[in-house]
């Protein structure tokens, strides 16, 4: 019934230097390896940018989430530094779009928006989705499918040099920080991810359901109003604040100025994420915005 099986997984964290659930989960597994260990496929460990998590900082020179596109990936002689630990992790992990990459790579990342457990893939597999929508099954109002389809077919995220790609999103937690909460969730999520792959693999899953799930597909980014001189002219309007994958109607308050004058959404029903999240100011990103569809999907006991 399961298709391909799941013969490498990677767990990553670090991708980003200052999101620590990821950073601190894969420096624990590295000391306890029989915690990821199962019998069925291997798991790799691996601390993505480990300069950026010395220096405590998102990135160093470029952001390491922006260099899995083929263009970095085939650079000749690459001088920015995260282009270079791009293309080793290809090395270990890819090479991207070949029949030898990792089968899985789950990337551990967090949000400063309340991004609860966000499972963002990019194409729909069957494997993931059905441990995506299993989990969401398990725990509805914790676990978020979010679609950011490969228009392209060649995105810079660092999961996409795998077969399934998985990131993990987790918020809301202020980069450089660790909530507890968060940490003990998603050691147990990744316990259940490798526990589902498993199972997968050896025709164990029990008690298949088809259930309809809510899947948030993104759309596109929308940016701050800015000043002339680029900063932000307005902030995130109180009514949104934290409300990720909530519906914006139209003629809800969108942005408000500093003298209280609020911008209006205009359009049809959008559900924001990424709300007010800290490293997309550089980026030009007040939030993204999603569609909510809909899709019948097998769902397993997790
Ligand atoms: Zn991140």
């Amino acid at each position: 019934m399961n298709g391909d099986k799941i013969k490498s997984v990677a767990i990553i964290g670090g991708t980003h230097g200052n999101e620590l659930t990821g950073v601190r989960l894969v420096e624990h597994y590295q000391s306890h390896p029989t915690e990821v260990k199962r019998s069925s496929f291997s798991t790799q460990l691996i601390l993505a940018n480990p300069m950026a998590i010395q220096k405590g900082t998102r990135y160093v020179e470029k952001d390491l989430n922006r260099c899995f596109a083929s263009a970095s990936l085939n650079q000749a002689n690459p001088n920015i530094l995260e282009v270079c630990r791009a293309q080793e992790i290809n090395q270990i992990l890819g090479p991207k779009g070949s029949a030898n990459c990792c089968d899985f790579i789950v990337d551990i990342h967090n949000s400063t928006a309340c991004m609860g457990f966000s499972l963002i893939i990019s194409r729909l597999d069957p494997m993931l989705t059905s441990l995506c929508a299993s989990l969401w099954r398990k725990e509805p109002q914790l676990f978020k499918l979010y679609l950011m389809p490969e228009s392209s077919g060649d995105a810079p995220y660092l999961p996409t040099i795998s077969k399934r790609d998985l990131c993990l999103e987790i918020g809301d937690q202020a980069h450089g920080t660790v909530r507890a909460d968060f940490y003990i969730r998603a050691k147990q999520c990744i316990a259940e991810i490798l526990d589902f792959t498993e199972k997968w693999n050896t025709n164990r899953l029990t008690t298949p359901q088809e259930l309809e799930v809510p899947l948030y597909q993104q759309w596109k980014n929308i940016d701050y109003p800015r000043r002339p001189d680029g900063s932000p002219a307005a902030m995130i309007a109180p009514n949104l604040q934290f409300k990720d994958y909530q519906p914006l109607h139209y003629g809800e308050p969108l942005f408000i100025d500093y003298s209280g004058n609020t911008t209006l959404w205009e359009g049809q029903t959008v559900y924001p994420v990424f709300i007010n999240e800290h490293a997309y100011y550089e980026k030009s990103i007040a939030m993204s915005l999603t569609h909510q569809i809909k899709k019948t999907i097998t769902t397993y006991d997790i």
